[in-house]
């Protein structure tokens, strides 16, 4: 898992939380439950001093301090429930002392003795030398005679202490399996809140400047994310609308051009060929149409890019042979490179049907050619071969000419993109040769690749799709 995702810090966010709040709490129950059984024993010895002094020392004088004793060691046993008792006189005479209790769990001699003036409802936590602790409640205690007494209640704390420490152990233990608990818990709670996120993310992964008209998945859940899909969408819709927009513009522009333009390069072409001119003019006239001929192809690309942005590539659609269209395309062209001494073979062994428009075919390959021939030097060899190959139709012209430059090679397809501005200037391209090649390629569902070896030629193979039957 991605530590920086939203859904990990989520997780680790709660889990950290919630644990924080449980240990908290747990610490807050394990404290005053402390208090509380602390003060319960407290108030259980304050209230056997009380006992002891009002139902015994009351009657001291009647009853005897021997019987006194021997009622209290009665009642309480402190030997046998492990309790230390003492009754102690104002001359510090013991009245009653218990013994060791029968656990041996302490010494009641360590006890320390106290003044009747210090016992004035007072409570003491002893710690014994053997490390437990003792809690002591004692009582000034006068008879109606005026004779003064002290009255000690104690108790060790050992069963509070062994009670905590085993809700201490089973909360330690429980913990983990909490946090566990929670941790999965938060984690199955933010994946299912987060689901729409990961549906939005793939559907925007596969918009491109293609298929702007699909949209965004709307999870109609009122949350912040149903609301974020919207708007996005919206946002989806207004570059749609601008695309367009520009797509419809290029068209417009390109088409309109076409007209002035072919009026003016007739017009030159007569002023070219005008013997009444003075010759400098005449040549002027004919550098002039070469420009306006330059112009004119722009304007027609950029026309036939617009069209196929359109998707007009798919209305002429029927099964040909590209074995074919290759060997005819190639024999049309060996005239411009027998210009150059270029040689073309066209390696076909067999018919390879595709479907698809065959016009527009013939422009790829022609645009292919037409780059091999120009991009070779004189007496370069360039081949052109189709085949059938893994359910696929494979078109290949391979050149042994400039070559490519690596960091160029990604590029080439892109619109007005030349490796060598200076030199395809020269040339009269514009940079849209393999754009459109690009454009009518994907309109046939094919792929494109280039590959390329600087001084010693490049290879474009495009990978058609063969039709179903
Ligand atoms: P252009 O019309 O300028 O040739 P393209 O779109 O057809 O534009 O090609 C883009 C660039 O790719 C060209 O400028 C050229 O430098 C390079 N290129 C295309 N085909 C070849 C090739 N067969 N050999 C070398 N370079 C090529």
């Amino acid at each position: 898992m991605n530590p920086r995702s939203i859904q990990f810090r989520l997780v680790a966010w709660y889990t950290g939380l919630l644990t924080g709040i449980f240990v908290l709490l747990f610490a807050l129950l394990f404290l005053s439950l402390r208090i509380f059984l602390e003060n319960d024993l407290r108030e259980t010895q304050i209230r056997r001093t009380h006992q002891t002094a009002n139902t015994l020392l009351a009657h001291v004088k009647e009853m005897g301090e021997p019987y006194v004793a021997s009622q209290t060691k009665a009642w309480y046993a402190p030997e046998i429930n492990d309790r230390f008792i003492r009754i102690t006189c104002a001359d510090g005479t013991l009245l009653y002392a218990s013994q060791t209790p029968n656990d041996g769990s302490f010494n009641p001699a360590e006890v320390p003795t106290l003044s009747p003036e210090a016992a004035s409802k007072i409570s003491r936590k002893l710690k014994l030398s053997n490390g437990k602790t003792m809690l002591v409640a004692a009582l000034n205690f006068k008879t109606s005679d005026n004779s003064t007494y002290v009255i000690e209640f104690g108790e060790l704390l050992d069963p509070v202490e062994a009670m905590l420490r085993h809700l201490f152990l089973r909360l330690a233990e429980g913990l983990p399996l909490a946090v566990v608990i929670i941790a999965v818990g938060g984690y199955w709670l933010v994946r299912r809140a987060l689901t729409p996120v990961a549906q939005i993310t793939r559907a925007a992964e596969r918009i491109t400047q293609h298929n702007l008209a699909e949209r965004l998945p709307v999870s109609r859940t009122g949350d912040e994310l149903e609301r974020l899909s919207i708007s996005l969408n919206r946002m989806i819709a207004r570059l749609d609308d601008a695309f367009q927009n520009s797509k419809r513009f290029v068209a417009d522009a390109s088409h309109e051009l076409r007209t002035p333009l072919t009026i003016l390069r007739g017009e030159l072409e007569i002023l070219a060929e005008n013997k009444n001119l003075a010759a400098p003019l005449r040549e002027q006239a004919g550098s002039m149409l070469e420009e306006v001929a330059r112009l004119s192809k722009i304007v027609e690309q950029l026309f036939a890019l617009s069209r196929l942005d359109a998707g007009e590539a798919q209305t002429e659609w029927k099964k040909f042979d590209l074995a074919e269209l290759a060997q005819t395309t190639a024999e049309h062209m060996n005239l411009l490179a027998e210009d150059k001494k270029i040689s073309i073979a066209c390696e076909t062994s067999q018919a390879v049907f595709i479907e698809g428009d065959r016009a527009r075919l013939k422009q790829v390959v022609v645009n292919l050619l037409d780059n091999a021939i120009k991009y070779t030097p004189a007496n370069g060899k360039i081949q052109l071969r189709v085949r059938a190959e893994n359910s696929r139709a494979i078109l290949e012209v391979a050149d042994n000419g400039i070559g490519i430059l690596a960091d160029a090679l990604p590029h080439v397809f892109e619109r007005f993109y030349r490796v060598d501005q200076m030199r395809s200037a020269d040339s009269g391209s514009a940079g849209l040769g393999l754009s459109i090649v690009k454009s009518i390629c994907t309109a046939h569902g094919a792929e494109v690749e280039a590959e390329s070896d600087i001084g010693n030629g490049s290879c474009f193979r495009i990978k058609f799709p063969l039709p179903k039957n």
